[in-house]
C-alpha cells in the first residue's frame, strides 16, 4: 500500500475498541469483513449478476417467500418503509399504525410526510399490540388500506405477536406492512404463509453485515397495486425494480455490492450452521442468556412477559440511576451498550442487543461487569 498512511490515520479514529450489545451497526462475522474487501467490478458484470440471483434466492428460502419478490436496496432499512407507502397506498389513503414505541411512531411520520393519513393503535412502553384491539379498531375503520407493525420494537425489546396480527389484518382484506428491521436474521417470518404483503429489514442487525443494504420482500396483491400507483417517484419504484431485476439481474441503480456480497456470507454461514431453525434458536438461547442474567443482578425487564424479543432486551435502570450512566460506565470497560430511545423511557433504561457477531463468553463476560457497573452506580446512590 502507497499511501499507508491515509490508512492509518483512519484506522486510529475506527479501531475497534468495544464488545458491541448494540441495537445496530452491530459486530460482523469475520468472514463476512473478509469477503467485503475484495476489489471491486461492474454490478453489470456477470460474476455480480450470479452473486446477486443467490442471494435473492436464498433470502427467499430464509423468509420463506412462496409467492412474491425480493428485492435488495442500496439504503438503510427507512427506505423500503417509506416504499410501502409510496407504492402501496392510494394518495391521500389511509393507513393504521401500530405504535408500541419509537420505530412505529417513525412509520407513523413516513405515512403523514407522503402525504397519507394516519390513524393509530397506541400501547405504553412495554406492551405488545393485542389481537382483539387491532380486530375493533378495523371494524371501526373500514376505510383503512393498510396495517403496519412492527415486528419488533427495537427501543422497548418487545416483538409483537406478528402472525396473531397478519390474520386479522387478513380477515379484515387489509395489506399488511412490517417493520421487521431488527427482527429480520433474529425472528422467524413466514412471509407467504402468514400472509404479509411488505415485509424488510436491514443490513447491520440481525444478519451481522455492515450498514448500507435493506432487503424487501413483496406480496403479489402489493406488486399489482404498486403497477398502479401514480407519483412513487424513481429511487423506490417497486415495479421498476422487478423490472430490471428479471432483466439484468440486479436493481436499477448501483448496488451495496460489498454487503451484499456480506449478507452471501451469512445466509451460507446460516446454511452451514444447520439452516433457520439452528440459527434462531442461537438468538433465542442469546436473548435469553442476558434476560436471566439481568434478572440475576436485581434488573427488571421493560418487556411484557411472553413478548419478549430475541434480538435486543430494554432494561429498566434501579431508582436514583440514569440509563446513561450505566451506558458510558460499561463502555469505560470496554462493552458498548444501546443507550435508552424513545419518549418516556430514554432516561430511565439501557439496552443489551444480542445481534451481530458474538459468544457465549462475551455475554458472560458483559453480564459479569454490569453486575460490577450497578453496584458501584448503587454505591454512589
Ligand atoms: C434500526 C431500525 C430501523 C431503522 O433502520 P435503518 O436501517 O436505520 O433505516 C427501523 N425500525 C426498526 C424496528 C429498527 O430497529
Amino acid at each position: 500500500m502507497q499511501f499507508e498512511d491515509a490508512y492509518k490515520e483512519v484506522y486510529e479514529i475506527v479501531k475497534p475498541k468495544y464488545k458491541l450489545f448494540t441495537a445496530g451497526p452491530v459486530a460482523c462475522f469475520p468472514e463476512v469483513l473478509e469477503i467485503m474487501k475484495v476489489q471491486m467490478f461492474s454490478h453489470r458484470a456477470k460474476e455480480y449478476k450470479q452473486m446477486h440471483v443467490d442471494t435473492v434466492e436464498r433470502l427467499k428460502k430464509f423468509l420463506e417467500v412462496e409467492k412474491g419478490e425480493v428485492l435488495l436496496f442500496p439504503s438503510s432499512g427507512t427506505g423500503v418503509m417509506e416504499a410501502s407507502i409510496r407504492n402501496g397506498i392510494s394518495k391521500k389513503g389511509k393507513v393504521l399504525v401500530t405504535i408500541i414505541g419509537a420505530f412505529g411512531k417513525r412509520y407513523k411520520q413516513v405515512v403523514e410526510s407522503n402525504g397519507r393519513t394516519a390513524i393509530t393503535l397506541e400501547y405504553e412502553p412495554g406492551k405488545a399490540v393485542k389481537p382483539e384491539d387491532l380486530d375493533e379498531i378495523l371494524k371501526k375503520n373500514p376505510d383503512v388500506e393498510a396495517v403496519t407493525i412492527t415486528y419488533n420494537e427495537t427501543s422497548t425489546g418487545v416483538l409483537n405477536p406478528l402472525p396473531e396480527l397478519a390474520k386479522v389484518a387478513k380477515e379484515h382484506d387489509k395489506l399488511v406492512f412490517v417493520d421487521a428491521v431488527s427482527a429480520m436474521g433474529g425472528a422467524d417470518i413466514k412471509f407467504t404463509k402468514w400472509g404479509i404483503d411488505v415485509v424488510f429489514g436491514s443490513s447491520q442487525k440481525a444478519f451481522g453485515v455492515p450498514p448500507g443494504l435493506a432487503i424487501g420482500a413483496f406480496s403479489e396483491r402489493f406488486i399489482e397495486i404498486a403497477n398502479k400507483a401514480e407519483e412513487k417517484g424513481w429511487y423506490f419504484d417497486v415495479p421498476r425494480y422487478i423490472k430490471v431485476q428479471n432483466e439484468k439481474q440486479g436493481p436499477p441503480s448501483t448496488p451495496a455490492m460489498p454487503q451484499e456480497f456480506g449478507l452471501n456470507v451469512v445466509l451460507r454461514i446460516i446454511e452451514k450452521m444447520g439452516g433457520k431453525e439452528k440459527w434462531l434458536a442461537m438468538y433465542k438461547k442469546r436473548s435469553e442468556m442476558i434476560r436471566n442474567g439481568v434478572k440475576d443482578i436485581g434488573l427488571e425487564i421493560l418487556a411484557e412477559p411472553g413478548y419478549e424479543s430475541p434480538t435486543i432486551t430494554a432494561v429498566l435502570t434501579p431508582e436514583g440511576i440514569k440509563g446513561d450512566q450505566v451506558y458510558n460506565a460499561m463502555r469505560e470497560r470496554g462493552f458498548e451498550l444501546a443507550k435508552g430511545y424513545g419518549e418516556g423511557i430514554k432516561e430511565k433504561t439501557f439496552r443489551i442487543g444480542n445481534m451481530g457477531y458474538m459468544t457465549s463468553e462475551d455475554i458472560q463476560e458483559m453480564l459479569k461487569n454490569l453486575k460490577e457497573v450497578i453496584d458501584e452506580l448503587k454505591a454512589k446512590i
